[in-house]
């Protein structure tokens, strides 16, 4: 997002034309000190310099000193794919090449040795430092020693933070960060975090990068109304305590929002994309200007000095691509800082300017030894104006975003079974396999143009061919570690296309055997689906016991349509495998097939569908559920669901602002219903009963329950979305009950913590509400729940959505959305999807529950699905892996499961002979009463894997830069009073306790065994 085609959005978000200077509080402000104490503070300065902090600039203690940060903003992909960005292609859509961008930066810091510039983007900046030669990068690393150039965030990309999931976000910055550290060292470790374009800010993200070791964060946009209050009261910068579990200061981290997103001061852009003026410092020229800057500059930075409390406040002089002719920047800056620093000492002005950094400029906040108040909540939803909130981008583009969360989930795999098989998975009988690729690919997804769907079309279909291309090397990957770890050297083929029925070798093969490989720390169980011709089939589990099967004929509602499905129960070992063969038999195996279609009114008995645990009433005259059950529980709650569509707005007398990629605006605040009744056909076999729901042309849904299923799942299918009648549609589904819930409702944090919501309602001031849908609308990663406070009804999703609860006892998800025009963020096309991304397949898991079984219920369950089994396919009777081995069909990483309250997070190649190990505790503090799995949990990780020997374990930071014992991060004191650091905790490989919520994340030197 840039400010160059906005202009009047940034103004009407920028609060400095609205805030009143005078009625700040200066007293807040510390007096300026006697002349002798300074004296004291310049003489003991050195020595108190942190670590990474010693290269900053000398400041003036007795002046308002502006820190200038010369800055690059690089999107990952946004207008323009990430190639052509990097290289400068289609300038015809916006000028911009990162590569020239780089180069001229390097060339002005060379030339100039006050000059200083930060660098965030390092999906950018890697590829550039490959296609140097010896000698520049030999001169970079010394700038980089300077402190000259700093690297900021430093993760792969600056990640979206409403749409992305928290393991997702650890592994993008974990590969952006290994870069900086193999090849500047601790020089190179960026100390801030730095996420100047996100649209909105998510309290997972602060907790997860107080955890990375990070000394501060600083932020661009936050909510118009919030900024305002927060310039009148001096609280743009505070202590973030971002969980509810973490101990302090664990989760705690200064965060300090920007004055001007990330540009500028207006009339103070010397970029080439800018139409300022230069400073001409030449009397005699008739262009002659620069006491006129001066003067202003001198004004711009008293005012904004009044609205931050210490005596250092920062200009971020840079934009969007900016910085390709680096000099033109840095020439007029040097003159500023010249002219500025004369006329103070000329006419005795208190501003000093200078080249400084985001890092130099949190070392001076943190000198300045102040308390800090304290924020507890997040930053969303975010809103630049009365009827502009920021809320539909965390729904849109709904089929990138399942790809998205399915290649997280892949790529989980293929780094399991990498570090399961050692090198035979890289190198092996199908070849070289490799999971960086996808590795790469999905840290370039997290960008927040990426998965959040605010990209150019072109760009989102090369986002998704960039996964395309990662899944490659990680299948022959997976097929070497399968045939090591099987013995048997079997011609594996992966269904990408099972969300569609199409999977060639069980459609067309008599024989064959499917491998479903469960990647979490404990056993679970699997109902595997896949398509099958017309036939009856035996299946076999490893030990060669028949286990329950079933063909189910889907009940289309086109007769033409016959798909027919093999079901089957899969019981699965802990990061392991089962083996199941299948065969087609003549032989009569009864087959479910659909009873005669419903329609309305037809018949007084029940449509219902049933377990052991669950069951679901449907309405006869409407078709859509009306009650669950939970038997366990005995409990009971009316629920209707059913689709509505926003009508989306595309402007009005109020406000010019429609509805776009980014923005949601709906046109009145009731939705309308897609159907008032659905045609409805219901299934019951041994292992499933499903009702399907015809609502109209372009909407279905199947409610299912699976034997064993303590949940009811609901798998909807949406579009294509018609808009002949000229309307963009908005497409929720929606729960109704009767619960009291007070105006209260829960979301996740990126798939982790949970926040409470209120509707019309913020935590830290007085909201105005002016969009009474779409100001309630917040991003649900992995679940939104509601709760009277005996009972909850929790929905979980397979990818982020946009949630809310715009009633008591309601909740709604938007599952899909199409848009008829821009909403003015610079993407300059409407969100149509005519092509990819039409029709849309997705799954809602609703879990009815009393409240304090709940979070068993929606934790266990939402690791199972964001780390679901992956199913492989082989015709059977390959060859062994080596002469005289014995094949292998059930196959166990773990010699012991792990206990339910801990998933493993991260089990992936770290070197040649390291891996890297993240082990989490799920869930929070005081969730779980009934079986009490919110308890501190200890593990033992000797022996625990079966296919390696940790010969000697590292606990590192989350983000695996620093050791844990050494790693140090600046102090602050927040107003709740000051938080003790914590020590290290004790490092026993035998008993590795994990607290509540927390992560512990480990390099291990291993040695793999040679057969295991
Ligand atoms: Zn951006």
């Amino acid at each position: 997002m840039g400010p160059g085609e906005l202009a009047w959005v940034i103004r009407a978000g920028d609060c400095r034309g609205a805030a009143e200077p005078g009625t700040s509080s200066r007293a807040l402000r510390p007096p300026i000190p006697p002349v002798s104490f300074l004296f004291l503070l310049l003489l003991a300065a050195p020595g108190a310099r942190a670590a990474g902090y010693e290269t900053c600039p000398r400041v003036q203690p007795n002046m308002l000193n502006v820190h200038l940060v010369a800055h690059t903003h690089d999107d990952v992909g946004w207008l323009k794919t990430v190639d052509q960005y990097f290289y400068g292609t289609r300038n015809n859509i916006q000028h911009a090449g990162v590569q020239y961008i780089l180069d001229s930066v390097i060339s002005s810091l060379l030339a100039e040795p006050t000059r200083r510039f930060i660098y965030v983007e390092i999906a950018f900046f890697s590829r550039w430092w490959h296609q140097q030669t010896n000698e520049t990068q030999e001169a970079v690393r010394n700038l980089v020693r300077q402190g000259r150039l700093e690297f900021a965030n430093g993760g792969w990309v600056m990640n979206d933070e409403a749409a992305t999931h928290y393991g997702a976000i650890v592994d993008q910055m974990t590969l952006g960060l290994r870069f900086l550290e193999d090849a500047f060292g601790n020089d190179g470790r960026p100390r801030v975090a730095w996420h100047i374009d996100p649209f909105g800010h998510s309290r997972e993200q602060a907790s997860l990068f107080a955890q990375m070791g990070f000394d501060g964060f600083f932020l661009g946009r936050i909510d118009y109304q919030d900024k305002l209050l927060r310039w009148k009261n001096l609280e743009m910068e505070q202590v973030w305590r971002a969980s509810t579990s973490l101990t302090p200061p664990t989760a705690d981290l200064f965060t300090g929002v920007l004055p001007n997103n990330y540009n500028p001061p207006e009339r103070l852009c010397w970029d080439v994309l800018c139409k300022d003026k230069p400073i001409v410092e030449d009397a005699r020229s008739p262009e002659y200007n620069a006491k006129a800057l001066v003067n202003y500059f001198l004004n711009q930075a008293t005012e904004q000095g009044w609205h931050y409390r210490t005596n250092h406040t920062v200009m971020t002089m840079g934009s969007d691509f900016q910085y390709e002719n680096a000099n033109m920047w840095f020439k007029n800056l040097d003159k500023l800082i010249r002219l500025v620093n004369e006329q103070q000492q000329a006419n005795g002005s208190r501003v000093n300017v200078l080249y400084s950094t985001p890092a130099c400029y949190l070392w001076e906040l943190n000198k300045a030894n102040l308390t800090w108040s304290v924020k507890d909540d997040d930053f969303f939803p975010y809103a630049d104006g009365a009827h502009m909130f920021w809320t539909g981008y965390f729904s849109s583009r709904p089929a990138l975003k399942r790809y998205e969360r399915l290649s997280y989930n892949f790529l989980q795999v293929c780094n399991q079974l990498e570090a399961l098989a050692g090198p035979a998975a890289n190198v092996g009988p199908y070849g070289t396999g490799a999971s960086a690729p996808l590795n790469e690919a999905m840290a370039v997804l997290q960008h927040h143009d990426a998965v959040s769907g605010t990209s150019k079309q072109h760009v989102a279909d090369d986002y998704a061919r960039q996964l395309a291309e990662g899944w490659g090397p990680c299948e022959v990957l997976l097929r070497n570690a399968l045939a090591r770890l099987s013995g048997s050297k079997e011609d594996f083929s992966f269904c990408r296309e099972l969300n569609i029925s199409i999977c060639p070798p069980s459609q067309t093969l008599k024989k064959f055997q499917v491998t479903v490989y469960n990647p979490l720390g404990r056993k679970v169980n699997k109902t595997v689906r896949l398509p099958v011709q017309d036939g009856n089939f035996l299946v076999k589990d490893s030990s060669g016991r028949i286990v329950l099967s079933d063909v189910v004929i889907h009940p289309s509602f086109d007769l033409e349509d016959h798909r027919e499905e093999l079901l089957f129960f899969a019981s699965l070992p802990a990061l392991g495998f089962n083996t199941f063969s299948v065969t087609q038999t003549s032989g009569k195996i009864p087959r479910s097939r659909f009873p005669q279609p419903s329609s309305r009114n037809s018949g007084t008995h029940t449509l219902a569908i049933e377990n052991k645990y669950i069951r679901a009433t449907f309405d006869r005259d409407t078709g859509f559920l009306r009650e669950i059950m939970n038997k366990d529980q005995k409990l009971l709650l009316p629920v209707s669901q059913a689709f509505f569509w926003y009508n989306a707005s595309t402007g009005d007398s109020e406000s010019s602002q429609g509805s776009g990629a980014y923005i949601f605006r709906p046109k009145q605040e009731e939705p309308f219903p897609v159907s008032r009744w659905a045609q409805t056909r219901l299934v019951k076999t041994a292992l499933v009963q499903e009702v399907y729901q015809n609502f109209s042309a372009w909407c279905s849904q199947v409610v299912r329950l699976y034997q064993g299923q303590r949940y009811l799942e609901l798998e909807w299918t949406v579009g294509p979305i018609p808009v002949g009648d000229a309307w963009g549609k908005e497409v929720i589904s929606r729960f109704d009950t009767p619960l009291d819930t007070k105006g209260q409702f829960y979301t996740d944090s990126n798939g982790r913590e949970i926040l409470m919501r209120r509707r019309n309602y913020r935590p830290t001031w007085n909201l105005n509400q002016t969009e009474p849908v779409a100001g309630n609308y917040y991003p649900v990663n992995s679940r939104i729940y509601i709760t009277d406070g005996k009972t909850q009804l929790t929905v979980l999703t397979d990818r982020s959505q946009g949630g809310s609860s715009l009633k008591d006892g309601s909740l709604e998800l938007m599952v899909h959305r199409k848009l008829l025009i821009d909403d003015f963020r610079g993407v300059e096309e409407p969100l149509r999807e005519d092509w990819s991304g039409a029709w849309v397949r997705g799954r809602h898991l609703l879990l009815l529950d009393r409240n304090r079984q709940a979070a068993a219920g929606h934790r266990l369950l939402a690791e199972k699905e964001v780390l679901a089994p992956q199913v492989v396919l082989a015709p059977g009777g390959g060859a062994l892996y080596r002469p005289g081995a014995t094949p292998r069909k059930q196959f166990s990483g773990l010699n012991r499961e792990l206990p339910p309250s801990v998933r493993l997070l991260t089990l992936a190649r770290w070197g040649p002979e390291t891996l890297l190990l993240r082990l989490e505790h799920q869930f929070a503090t005081g969730e779980d009463s009934g079986r009490n799995l919110s308890s501190p949990v200890t593990l033992d990780l000797k022996d625990l894997f079966s296919t390696f020997t940790i010969t000697h374990l590292q606990e590192t930071t989350l983000v695996a830069n620093q050791l844990r014992a050494s790693a140090f991060r600046l102090k602050w004191t927040p107003a709740t009073g000051p938080a003790p650091a914590l020590p290290a905790p004790v490092l026993d490989p035998a008993a590795i306790t994990l607290q509540p919520m927390e992560i512990r994340t480990f390099v291990a030197s291993v040695q793999w065994k040679e057969d295991s």
